[in-house]
């Protein structure tokens, strides 16, 4: 064979060679021993440069015909110059090894051919290298892959994205049970998913029953080492994470201080709420309470006992069968009742429930306190279907139920708007008439009759307001939002100089002892400067004291005893008399009135009504009317109208009347004309 053709053979072989299994030395080394057979020199051997690159060592050597002894196995690189042909092997662009041929005399040539044989042969040992220094390398990342995955404080799988074939565990997703749970549903959730390649990836938050242990489980898409597409999973225990969360949420939608839902949270719920309701062609009802006299109760007793009633009345809410979720706290004293389509039918009696819940007094350190609420309500989706609107329209209910009197409720209707339009009307109005056209307020006056003598005895201011934009307006009309909005204390200081101004005039001529009544708003009582301030306007108009008497409503009197004592024995001790106003309206017992150092009792006009048919009626007038002769008390019965209710009472023994029987409240001018003028001699007067 020539020399060229084996060459040829020997090149093929050595090529087929490449794709035999075995390491790179039993490679190397029969590729070394092939090309010996067309070179001829006996000896080959492949050097590697140590790392520091200053010398060569053999790695991999083949001798056939020289004796190892005349073979040094180390070499420097100068030394291998003429007596071996190298040829460099590059790996990864370094120099990293030498393939050598030695053996021939220097006084050899190699061929042309054989040099070009040489080179080739390195080339194909370089191209082994290459491919086996890069598989290592390849298995050693996936080790140390591995190692990174395994130390993760999490659990990882990662697996075939087309048919779920797990490539890889590491320890925490094949050891620990809650994890390896988590991560077998997520992957089924997973593989389930239709959607796009992003939407499938979005991660999973998945909650371990068992462990009690939230999870969080990401997908990742990668191609793993062997080229295959893969998707990694990484599931991380997030339960510190889920409870901060709940904890903010907890926060931004509870209420510090009672703990119901806030408002932020009330309109979210309505707006599902609402479009549920309507979804499903239901009704749901929205419950708006608003506490009486909070705001009194709050700057007069102080905010410990407002907060503790308001913590009261939130646990009283959501103790109602039926509404335990469904409380709101919307702010200061107004609470919230969503009715939601499952409840609805049970509207009524909850809502009574909640009427009775407040006719009660409530605890408030060690002191029973009575705080009653005004309630509105508006049906969804039929008043409104929009989640402000159905709040302002039961906010309108409610003020409607506030205007009637206390702890009563209304369903909104049509014509409450239009009140609503005008309460905002009176609003600015009333604000403008009491900083400048205080005047506009008059003082009517009603008279009080003896029953015995059937003449004038007193009488009791009654204020109205003769607004120049509104109208005439009664008490009724205006009171209750004064007092809603602070205003009362400037309209109920200028009644009282009035009154006492008028009583000052009647008293100088003429009537030295006619006494005038004026009425006391709770606000006014509660203020913190009430005695000194009655004490001011009763020195500065220079009335007599003694002809003042101060009406205070049962309301006022039947809370915090020990407070409201205080406030009357200041009052008291100014040198009017103290009269008790509404009574029969609010809740306080006889034993209760007993310890209040009270001059008159006026029984209210709701428990005249019907007293000549209700025998129950008439027997507690008469005890009354027995005690208050013990307790040295007057008794004033109001809303007289009637010829037959006068005859009864009197035979009931009452004192003193007031009503339209007698006369309607009038101007000062037309009082005097009519009630003192002519009609009663000086020592008639009530005494
Ligand atoms: P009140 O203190 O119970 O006053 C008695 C009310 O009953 C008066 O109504 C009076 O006109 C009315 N009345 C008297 N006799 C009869 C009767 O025979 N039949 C009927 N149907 N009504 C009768 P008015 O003047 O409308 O006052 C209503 C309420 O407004 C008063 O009830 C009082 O609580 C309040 N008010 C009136 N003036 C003032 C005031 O200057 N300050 C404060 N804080 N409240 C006032
Ligand atoms: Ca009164
Ligand atoms: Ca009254």
């Amino acid at each position: 064979m020539d020399s060229l053709k084996l060459k040829d053979k020997v090149l093929s072989e050595i090529v087929q060679m490449l794709e035999l299994e075995g390491t790179f030395t039993e490679v190397v080394y029969n590729i070394l021993k092939k090309s010996d057979e067309y070179l001829n020199t006996g000896n080959a051997s492949l050097m590697q440069i140590s790392e520091d690159g200053k010398s060569v060592g053999t790695i991999i050597d083949y001798k056939s015909k020289m004796d190892s002894d005349n073979v040094q196995s180390v070499f420097s690189a100068d030394e291998c110059g003429s007596a071996c042909v190298t040829m460099p092997i590059y790996i990864n662009e370094t120099l990293a090894m030498y393939y050598a041929v030695s053996g021939r005399g220097a006084e050899e040539n190699y061929s042309k051919e054989q040099l070009q044989f040489m080179k080739d042969v390195a080339k194909l040992i370089q191209s082994i290298a290459q491919t086996k220094v890069t598989r290592n390398s390849l298995l050693s990342s996936y080790e140390v892959l591995r190692e990174i995955l395994s130390s993760i404080d999490a659990g990882i799988i990662v697996c075939n994205r087309y048919d779920g074939t797990v490539f890889f565990e590491n320890d925490m997703a094949r050891d620990t049970q809650e994890i390896r749970r988590t991560i077998k549903e997520c992957l089924e959730i997973y593989f389930s998913r239709q959607e796009s390649r992003d939407e499938v990836k979005r991660p999973i938050e998945h909650y371990d029953a068992e462990s009690g242990l939230w999870f969080e489980t990401k997908f990742a898409d990668m191609t793993w080492i062997d080229g295959s597409k893969v998707v990694v999973c990484t599931t991380n225990d997030i339960t510190q994470k889920k409870k901060n969360q709940q904890k903010i949420e907890y926060q931004a939608h509870n209420d510090f201080l009672t703990g119901l839902y806030n408002r932020m949270k009330c309109e979210s719920d309505l707006r599902m709420i609402i479009k549920s309701a309507m979804t499903d062609g239901l009704k749901g009802l929205l419950l708006f309470i608003d506490l009486d006299d909070f705001k009194q109760i709050n700057d007069g007793l102080g905010h410990e006992y407002g907060d503790v009633l308001l913590q009261q009345i939130a646990a009283g809410l959501q103790g109602v069968p039926g509404i335990r979720n469904h409380c709101y706290r919307m702010g200061g004293d107004e609470f919230v009742i969503i009715m939601t389509p499952e409840i609805y039918n049970d509207r009524e009696r909850i809502i009574k429930n909640i009427i009775a819940m407040f006719n009660k007094p409530w605890n408030l350190m060690e002191t029973e306190y009575y705080c009653t609420m005004s309630m509105g309500a508006a049906i969804f989706p039929t008043d409104s279907a929009d989640v402000h609107g159905i709040i302002r329209l039961a906010d309108i209910a409610m003020y409607e139920s506030k205007k009637t009197g206390k702890n009563r409720f209304s369903y909104y209707d049509n014509s409450q708007n239009r009140n609503t339009i005008k309460r905002l009307d009176i609003e600015s109005n009333m604000r403008q008439a009491i900083a400048n056209e205080i005047n506009e307020f008059v003082v009517f006056y009603q008279p009080v009759v003896d029953v015995k003598t059937q003449r004038t005895a007193s009488c009791e201011a009654l204020v109205r307001w003769n607004s120049k934009a509104l109208g005439f307006m009664g008490p009724g009309d205006f009171i209750p939002l004064a007092e809603y909005l602070g205003l009362i204390t400037s309209i109920g200081d200028y009644v009282l100089e009035t009154a006492c101004r008028q009583c000052r005039y009647w008293n100088d001529n003429g009537y030295p002892d006619f006494r005038i009544n004026v009425n006391l708003s709770v606000v006014q009582l509660l203020q913190k400067d009430v005695v000194d301030n009655v004490s001011r306007i009763m020195e500065k108009t220079g009335v007599n004291p003694a002809n003042i008497v101060l009406e205070i409503t049962e309301s006022f009197a039947i809370n915090d005893m020990e407070r409201v004592l205080g406030i009357i024995k200041g009052l008291k001790r100014l040198g009017p008399k103290i009269a008790l106003d509404d009574f029969g309206t609010g809740y306080s017992s006889l034993n209760y009135i007993k310890q209040l150092p009270l001059d008159i009792i006026k029984v209210d006009k709701t428990f005249i009504d019907g007293i000549t048919e209700d025998e129950y009626a008439q027997a507690f007038i008469r005890l009354i009317v027995e005690l208050s002769n013990t307790i040295d008390t007057k008794i004033v019965v109001e809303g007289v109208e009637t010829q037959e209710q006068f005859e009864l009472l009197k035979s009931l023994g009452v004192n003193y009347i007031q009503g339209y029987y007698f006369g309607k409240p009038v101007m000062a001018s037309e009082f005097e004309i009519k009630n003192l003028k002519g009609r009663m001699k000086k020592n008639d007067y009530f005494n």
